[in-house]
This record gives C-alpha cells, structure tokens and sequence, in this order.
C-alpha cells in the first residue's frame, strides 16, 4: 500500500452517495507531506514527457499542480470555473458537469495562457466521470497543444473517467485506485498495482 492509499484508510471518510470526503489532508487543510508524495510521484511518473506546462482545475486541484510545478520548474496554469462564461476573443471555454456540486460549470483559461508549443500535464485531485480532466483536454486542444499526461491523485475506479481517458490513449497515472467503498462500515478497497493497465 502507497503512502495514499494508507492516508485514505486512516483519515478519509467515505459519505453517503459516492463522494470520499479527504478535507483533512487534501481539500481543506493541506498536509505537506502528502501533497509532497503526490508531486513527487507525478515528477517521476512523467520524468521522460517533456511537460513545459501544468494545467488543473480551480480550486482544489491548485496545491498539487504548484508543488509540481515547483519541482518541474514550469509554469503552472489553472482553469477557472464560471456559469456564464462564453468563447471570446480573449478566452478558451469548456463545459464540464461538477459531480460534487451537481450543477454545469464552464470553465476557461485567458488565451495568453495556453499555447501551441505547450506540452501540458494535467492534474486534479479526484477523477470520477471525466468531466473535469475532458474540459481541460478541450482547452488545450483549442490552444493547439499536445496533453502529454494526465496525473491523478485519487481516481474512482469504478467510474467511467480512467477507462476513458486509457481508452483515448491518454497516459493517466494515478496514485490510488479506489475500486470499492462502502460508507455503511467505511471500508475502501483500492486496485492493487499489478492489476492496473
Ligand atoms: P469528474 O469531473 O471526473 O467527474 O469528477 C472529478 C471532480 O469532481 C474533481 O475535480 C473533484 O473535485 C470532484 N470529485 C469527484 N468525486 C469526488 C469525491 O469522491 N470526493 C471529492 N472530494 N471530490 C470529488
């Protein structure tokens, strides 16, 4: 077991409907030590991928990609989420549907901000459905860059986001699987490493 996955046993709740409450040491406070495990592993993960940026989601996703940006020593970029926002000459917009506050968002990132030469990782906390990790794919597509990996704290895996994004071809890592949980006796299995693709 990775130093995540035994975080997640010793300090994460599991909530009725889905939803892995990790605000003690993710969400909410931020425990250094964790968060310096997660940039490390996406440091090495994707070591060989030439990233020149990292681009996540407000707000939760901001801490992992700083740590990494740090470590990579390029620039780190966030999308910010918006109800209203449309295309304009000065943005790139896309829609995501928020799993934890059901509700549509867009979310969009100044054009300046995201280029052709970029070669961008994408970081968020938690993959469930994809929505978050598609829209941000869209926004650099629309820049006319290259997503050359996905890094993922916790993935859901019994959600459809990792088959996805495996299937599109995408190089997603992420550092606990959780493949089961139960909120009724608080058990939380994860995918053994050897049975991940
Ligand atoms: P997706 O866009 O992949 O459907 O969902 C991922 C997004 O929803 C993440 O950015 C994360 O903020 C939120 N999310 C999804 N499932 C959970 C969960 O179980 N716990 C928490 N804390 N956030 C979640």
């Amino acid at each position: 077991m990775n130093f995540l996955e035994e975080k997640i046993l010793t300090d994460g709740v599991v909530k009725e409907g889905n939803v892995l409450k990790v605000d003690s040491f993710l969400n909410h406070r931020i425990d250094m030590a964790v968060m310096r495990g997660i940039a490390d592993h996406f440091m090495r993960a994707f070591s060989d991928a030439g990233v020149n940026k990292v681009l996540t989601i407000e707000a939760s996703g901001i801490a992992i990609a700083t740590l990494l940006g740090h470590l990579l020593d390029v620039p780190v970029v966030f999308a910010k989420k918006s109800e209203t926002a449309n295309c304009t000459d000065d943005k790139y917009v896309a829609q995501a549907y928020s799993f934890t506050h059901r509700r549509h968002n867009s979310v969009f990132v100044s054009r300046p901000y995201l280029t052709a030469d970029d070669r961008v990782l994408i970081v968020d906390d938690f993959l469930a459905d994809g929505q978050a990790a598609h829209a941000l794919i869209d926004l650099v597509r629309q820049a006319g860059g290259q997503v050359v990996g996905i890094g993922i704290a916790i993935e859901k895996g019994w959600q459809q986001g990792g088959r996805l994004l495996r299937q599109e071809g995408y190089r997603l890592e992420s550092v606990a699987i959780v493949d089961a949980m139960d909120w009724r006796t608080q058990t939380v299995t994860f995918r053994p490493r050897e049975s991940r693709d």
